[in-house]
């Protein structure tokens, strides 16, 4: 296995890679939270820290289950982005939304 010398993001390689990066701000993710919004029928500005993020997908629904099933799909987006991350990583891939967008898919099913 090779080892990475930069510690730029593996999705958009034009900025350093953080937590806050990876899941929010990166213009590959940001297709991805774009794309779950138009599904969703929500508007939103992303917020600069992830637990706000959170919170705000708590707010937007007032029933509790219909507010466990937004959680699955968050924790899901949040899955498939690394998992997109780690198939770049390890498998040489590239980022590809509609895989991350299946996984998402998928997660509906345990949802609301
Ligand atoms: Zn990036």
């Amino acid at each position: 296995m090779e080892v990475r010398s930069s510690t730029n993001c593996v999705l958009c390689n034009s900025r350093e890679e953080s937590v806050i990066h990876l899941f929010l701000h990166c213009v590959k993710v940001q297709k991805v939270w774009d794309k779950l919004m138009w599904w969703l029928g929500l508007n939103y500005i992303i917020p600069n820290n992830l637990f706000v993020h959170h919170e705000c997908w708590s707010q937007v629904v007032p029933s509790k289950k219909l507010r466990n099933g937004f959680w699955i799909i968050w924790h899901a987006a949040l899955w498939g982005i690394w998992k997109a991350r780690d198939e770049v990583i390890f498998n040489n891939g590239a980022f590809e939304l509609d895989e991350v967008w299946r996984i998402l898919r998928c997660s509906r099913r345990f949802g609301a």
